[in-house]
This record gives structure tokens, sequence and C-alpha cells, in this order.
């Protein structure tokens, strides 16, 4: 099967003679080809939203608020067929895919207040006979970059707020798990969004550049890896675009000594393995700190790990799946590799993890590290993987110190039962998700998500009231009616005094 481009309202095959194999993660085995767009395949797209752009923005936004109404309801409707298509080519469990699907029609429902967040400002009598007012504007024709690792949601984070503000979308989703972004944008149109106002282009690093050097293009929205972040962000702000690009992380959870270990445990292991690790807001390390809470963090986490079951995401029971690619698989099993030979202590190995009947298939099973050390190749790289990293810490402020330091500040969490460390955490820590006694602070669809440091470039969050802000300009507009004209030409700086 060969997916190729959404275009102008209609499925059309791609027509720059490259493709990329699209595998299913559980087999191993490539089960279609998805075309790689050249630049005059971007440029197509772009000419389709300039022209379809004008007319959407003049539609009201409740009419486009509408749309997004038409939508949930479709995405209820098609939930079992999206899960499928989703976990077929990203390797995670139906009911994980599930979530995929919902954290991202959360955000449309947001969308469906589009008129509310449109509205502009007005101060009557600012003057003698002077009112001022502003105005929200679509920016025009504007684009996502997205990763692979949630096909469904990120999309939705992106076209969601920018089409509902008004605007025509170029979406450029990855390129190994393709075939949601395109169902997500055939229920747009059968939602009612006209022809050419969400197009969706498959492609690299090419339609990447493509979109970076189009003249036409405004803003650009970025999830992916943190080198691609930053690549794309200082290459679309020098052409003057609006950038914001969200990166890769690494994400702690602090274990205080007064904690629930059980609850800290049982969380660190649905945040840690849950989507074999392949979350920007898994945790990834594990910080218990306090006499003797490492060692009783470990007794809990061993047997929960080495209990985790791995498997397809045709099985029913399995809690994670295969990673995404056969490279994902290598670079994962090489870093473990690489924590072995650094010294960390392999407390649970599942590297030897191999399945009957999916011998093929890109599985690692749950390993779980202690008496990591910052220095390590494991703690410095984000792995991406199903593994977890404990960091042995001797007091709150050692610990405090460990995601203070790192380049990344995506997510955080710290469990405790002390409101006052609690407090003085979330007060302290320069990371921009924070969670209490919750292990992946995933902000709800009416506020934002962005990380600091190294996991985010730009000044606006995504979704929430930022993504209106990021989609859109504002025009301010300054008014004097006759009552107010005074004589004269004044060569003064106007001024209300
Ligand atoms: P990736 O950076 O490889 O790819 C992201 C997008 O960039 C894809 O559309 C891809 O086609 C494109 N791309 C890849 N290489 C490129 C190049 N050389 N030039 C131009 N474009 C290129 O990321 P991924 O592997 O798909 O996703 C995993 C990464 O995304 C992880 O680092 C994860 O932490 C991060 N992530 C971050 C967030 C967040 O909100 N901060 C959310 C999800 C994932």
């Amino acid at each position: 099967m060969e997916l190729g481009h959404f275009i102008g309202g209609s499925r059309v095959a791609g027509t720059s003679g490259r493709f990329s194999d699209v595998f299913n993660p559980a087999t191993g085995r490539p089960e279609k080809t998805v075309a790689l767009a050249n630049r005059a395949e971007i440029r197509a797209a772009v000419e389709n939203a300039k022209a379809a752009q004008p007319a959407w923005a003049a539609t009201n936004p409740q009419k486009r608020g509408r749309v997004m109404m038409a939508l949930v309801q479709l995405l209820h409707r098609d939930m079992d067929k999206l899960a499928e298509a989703l976990s077929r080519e990203h390797g995670k469990t139906l009911p994980d895919a599930k979530g995929d699907v919902i954290r991202g029609l959360e955000v449309i429902e947001f969308c469906i207040g589009a008129p509310n967040f449109m509205k502009g400002e007005f101060s009557e009598g600012a003057g003698p006979g002077i009112d001022i007012y502003s105005m929200r504007q679509p920016l025009g024709v504007v684009a996502g970059i997205t990763p692979f690792n949630f096909p469904a949601m990120i999309p939705m984070w992106k076209f969601g707020p920018a089409i509902a503000a008004g605007n025509a979308f170029i979406l450029k989703p990855s390129e190994r798990a393709p075939s949601v972004p395109l169902m997500l944008a055939e229920l747009m149109q059968e939602a009612g969004l006209p022809d050419g106002v969400l197009n969706v282009v498959n492609g690299d690093k090419e339609a990447v550049d493509a979109i970076l050097d189009d003249p036409d293009i405004q803003a650009i929205g970025f999830v992916g890896s943190t080198q691609i972040a930053e690549y794309i962000y200082t290459r679309g702000c020098a052409a003057g675009k609006r950038v914001q690009c969200f990166g890769g992380a690494k994400n702690h959870m602090l274990i205080a000594p007064d904690a629930d270990l059980d609850q800290a445990a049982d969380a660190l292991i649905g945040a840690g393995y849950g989507a074999a690790g392949e979350r920007c807001m898994a945790i990834s390390v594990a910080v218990p700190f306090g006499e003797g809470t490492a060692d009783r963090l470990m007794e809990r986490l061993i047997p929960r790990v080495e209990a985790l079951k791995v498997g397809p995401y045709t099985s029913d029971d399995a809690d994670f799946g295969p990673l995404v690619t056969a490279e994902a698989k290598r670079r994962v099993l090489g870093l473990i590799g690489k924590g072995v030979e650094e010294g960390a202590a392999l407390a649970v190995d599942g590297r030897g993890f191999s399945l009957q009947g999916y011998e093929d298939g890109f599985f690692v099973g749950p390993c779980l590290f202690d008496r990591v050390t910052p220095d390590m190749t494991i703690y410095k790289e984000e792995i991406f993987g199903p593994v977890l990293s404990v960091v042995r810490a001797e007091t709150y402020g050692d610990a405090l110190r460990l995601p203070m330091e790192n380049l990344y500040g995506n997510g955080v969490s710290i469990f405790t039962r002390d409101g006052d460390t609690a407090r003085d955490f979330a007060a302290r820590v320069n990371v921009g998700m924070v969670g209490i006694n919750v292990p992946i602070p995933v902000p709800l669809a009416y506020y934002t998500f962005g990380g600091w440091k190294r996991s985010g470039f730009g000044d606006l969050n995504q979704f929430g009231a930022d993504g209106f802000r990021f989609y859109t300009k504002t025009k301010t507009v300054t008014s004097r009616w006759p009552s107010g004209v005074k004589e004269g030409a004044s060569f003064v700086i106007p001024t209300m005094s």
C-alpha cells in the first residue's frame, strides 16, 4: 500500500519518486510505503492553502468552532479505526493509542471556543472622542511539523488552534507514522472544513526545508528531537517566520523519604515504561533521596519491572509494545550497553527479550538501572526506550540540583507527603511542567504545554490560550470621531495628558 498526501481536499499520490517504508514494529515488516514530498509538492499545498485561507478567515469564528465540534463527534465514531491504524505503525497498545487520540480530541474540544479566544479589547474614551481597540487576526498560511510518537495528539495540538483561528494549515507529520494524520485530514473534511484549509504533506528533510524556505508560510510549530528543533527554530527565525519548537527531554521524578513508596513505584512503572518509554513526558530518571529511600524503592521497583508484559498491540494484556523502528532498537540497546560499560548497575536486563512469533519485531524488554551518576551517557542522553535510571541522592537539595542542572526542562515531578517541600519544589525547579504526586504532568487542554531550556525554543506554549496567540497576530486600532478633533496640525507626539 502506498500513502501519498492530502492536498486541496483530497488524497493525491506522491510525484517525487522518493518513498520511505512504513513498518509494523511488532512484526518488523514493512507494510506500506509513504511518499516523500519535494519542493514542488509543498508549493502545491501552499498554493491551495493560500487560495482557501481568506474565505476561511472570513467565516465567522462560531462556524469555524462548529467544524471542531463535528470533528469531536467523528473522532469518537472512528476511535477504534484510528487507534488500530496508530498502533499498527507506532507499536503502542490499543488503549494507549486511544489515549493519544483523546488527548488531541480534548484540544479540539477547547478549540470549539474559538470565538472567545479571537476576542479583542476595547477602551472607550481613551482620549477626547478617541476609542482604542485591538483585533486578533490569523497569520495566513501556517505549518506544523510533528514527531512519530503521538501521531494523532500532536497534529491536533497544532492544526486545531491554527485552523480555529482562521489560518490555513500545512501539516508535515512523521514519515514513520503517516496514516493517522491523513485520516484526520479526511475527518476534518467530513466535519465541514473547506478544501485547502488543511493539507497534509508527507516527507523528510527535503519537505521540511521547503517549508522553511517558503515565503508564504508565516509560522511553524514543531515538535520532535532537540537537534532538529534547534535547526528549525534557527532557520525559521532567520527566514522571518514565527517559530515555536519543542524538543527532547530527560524527566526526573524525585521521591522523598516520606512518600508512599508503593504509589511512587507504581507511578514510575507507568511513566517510565508506558509506550515503551517513547514519550517526551516519560520519566526516565528516578531520584530517591534521604536515608534508606533508594533501597526501599528498589525493593518495590524490581519485581514490578520484572512483571511487565511486553507484546504486540493485538495482545490484550501487553503493558507496552515494541520500539518504532529497527534503528530505534539498535540505538536503545547501544545506550544500555554503554550504561553497563560506564559502571551503572543493571538491576533488570531486558536486552534479551524475544517473543515467539514476533522474533523480528523491534522489542526491547524493560531495563532498570541503579546507581546511575550524572556523568554517565545514559543520564545525559534521552534514551527514548523502556529504560529507567535510578540516581541516588542524599538530601532534597542534592536531588533538586539534578533536574535544575540538566540541559532539558520538559517535565519533572516529586512524590512526597510534605506540602512544604512540594511547594518549594514547584516554586524553584526550572522545568516547564511540574507534577506533585503526579508522574506525567501533561497539562489539560485549557492550560498550555511547553518545556524549558533545551526542551523548548520560542516564547509561547502549545495549545490553550497560547495556541491561539501563536497562530494569530494583534492589530490595534486608534479611532477618533469629529467631536474629538482639535484645530490645526500637531508636531508633538500625541499623549493623553
Ligand atoms: P525527529 O526530530 O526525528 O522528527 C520530528 C520531525 O522532524 C519529523 O516530522 C521528521 O520528519 C522531521 N525531521 C527529522 N529529521 C530531520 C532533519 N534532519 N531535518 C529536518 N526535519 C527533520 O523526532 P521523532 O523521533 O519523530 O520524535 C521523538 C522526539 O520528539 C523525542 O526527542 C521526543 O522527546 C520529542 N518529543 C517532544 C515533545 C514535546 O512536546 N517536547 C513531544 C513529543 C515528542
